[in-house]
């Protein structure tokens, strides 16, 4: 691939990953379905015209950021000196396929620490403050960082290209795949099952929830995709658990109450 169609692919690629996953993620919870479910809303009031301005506008800088990054890194993989391949069987169908899950769970521990440091380092916290402006966050506030933080998150690309083998398929995906799991930790409602968190296995899934009191306390809670980190090292915030069957009973209210009706009781 020569460099003009690498660059087209990534300004197409980026805007339509922003159109589909922050303004759809908006459209589809504040103006289409969100107002029909105000029952699984975490959000105690609607937010500012001013926080989402400021979110868009911190998005695009990410994304001017990632742009550069990622033909940064084009130029290292046309240099041979990254792990990126291109050939679906040079490394046989069963790497190509757990390579997927490899890549999240080392973005899944890239994102816990980095995320905690910025919180515990005095020195990075200033750089955090920006995504944390948004108290009750939206689809919009998936990218919107400060652009050191945006270096942090756009250097988990390189640290693939030079640690894990992976076909260059897999970047593309991720990239995309990272962004809608971010969108739903930003959304403000919450789907997941009411007994989730007792669930032996499903419980070691982040939700909404988790994001959102992250946002609302400033502190604990600094997972993406698993409750494993936080779990592992105590980070998850003491009212978790009871924030969580707070919502689920508002939204089992509901349901009861939806049948009541429809019983004419
Ligand atoms: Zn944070
Ligand atoms: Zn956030």
């Amino acid at each position: 691939m020569d460099l003009s169609l690498f660059t087209a692919l990534l300004v197409i690629f980026l805007i339509s990953n922003f159109l589909l996953f922050a303004l759809g993620g908006w459209w589809f919870f504040y103006h289409f379905l969100g107002p029909r479910i105000p029952h699984r809303a975490i959000h105690e009031k609607s937010p500012q015209k001013a926080q989402i301005i400021r979110e868009i506008k911190n998005s695009i800088s990410t994304q001017i950021i990632f742009f550069i990054m990622a033909l940064g890194l084009y130029f290292l993989w046309k240099a041979g000196v990254t792990q990126i391949y291109t050939k679906w069987d040079e490394r046989g169908i069963f790497y190509f396929l757990i390579t997927f899950f490899l890549i999240q769970m080392a973005h899944d521990a890239w994102f816990y620490w980095t995320h905690r440091w910025m919180h515990e380092w005095k020195w990075l916290r200033k750089y955090h403050l920006a995504h944390h402006e948004s108290q009750q966050p939206t689809p919009f506030a998936s990218l919107s960082f400060h652009p050191v933080e945006a270096i942090c998150h756009g250097l988990f690309w390189y640290i693939i290209a030079f640690l894990i083998p992976s076909h260059a398929l897999w970047l593309w995906v991720f990239y995309s795949f990272m962004f809608y799991i971010n969108m739903w930790g930003h959304t403000g409602f919450e789907f997941w099952h009411k007994d989730l968190l007792v669930k032996p296995i499903q419980k070691f899934l982040n939700t909404p929830t988790h994001h959102n009191l992250h946002h609302k306390y400033h502190n604990k809670n600094y997972g993406i995709y698993y409750n494993l980190w936080d779990k592992v090292c105590g980070t998850n915030h003491a009212k978790y658990e009871e924030e969580y069957r707070a919502i689920k009973a508002k939204t089992e209210a509901h349901k009861t109450s939806r049948i009541m009706k429809a019983l004419g009781l």
